[in-house]
């Protein structure tokens, strides 16, 4: 969603809020991309905080679906962020004023989407496990292990349990 600035920046209004619905139902960036299985609207108040110079405060939820680091199973993340930016427009173009990417400003409008999207961004789990002991995937058949023991013979694959193994042994020959 747009929401045109220009009565702010005018000066015809001094502050706007809006209930704003969020477009997007899928989380994308770089290789991943997270459906969005629950959002509500972005409630944002937009102020004139001097010339050409605006305040943009709000919050709002998603919760994106995410694979378990382990298992891969469906996660739902909850993710709530509060908005707290200030932005300073350019008269003449409707740009940016400063370096800072400010993406979300397109002309003389605010996309919301893509300001969520940035403060989402911020908000997404370095980990993310479906339970603290999820067993994850069989190395070797892919079953998941959380479902039952699939029977495979997996310590041979991991050198570290066979050196373990090794030592074990060696306690039961003394
Ligand atoms: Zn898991
Ligand atoms: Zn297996």
């Amino acid at each position: 969603m747009l929401i045109d600035l220009r009565n702010l920046l005018s000066g015809t209004k001094e502050e706007i809020s809006v209930s704003a619905e969020l477009e997007m139902n899928v989380f994308k960036y770089a290789v991943a991309e997270y459906d969005i299985i629950a959002k509500k609207p972005v409630e944002l108040l937009i102020t004139r905080i001097g010339k050409n110079k605006l305040h943009i405060t709000g919050n709002g939820y998603v919760a994106l679906s995410i694979p378990c680091d382990r298992c891969l199973e469906p996660v739902q993340t909850d993710i709530c962020f509060d908005i707290d930016r200030e932005i300073d427009i350019k008269e003449d173009s409707g740009m940016v004023e400063d370096d800072e990417e400010k993406d979300y400003i397109d002309g003389y409008n605010l996309d919301v989407d893509k300001l969520v999207f940035g403060e989402i961004f911020l908000l997404i789990p370095g980990k993310t496990l479906c339970k603290e002991d999820c067993k994850g995937l069989c190395l070797k058949c892919g079953a998941n292990l959380n479902q039952g023991e699939c029977g495979c013979d997996r310590a041979s694959l991991d050198p570290r349990m066979s050196v373990f193994k090794d030592i074990l042994n060696n306690f039961k020959e003394v």
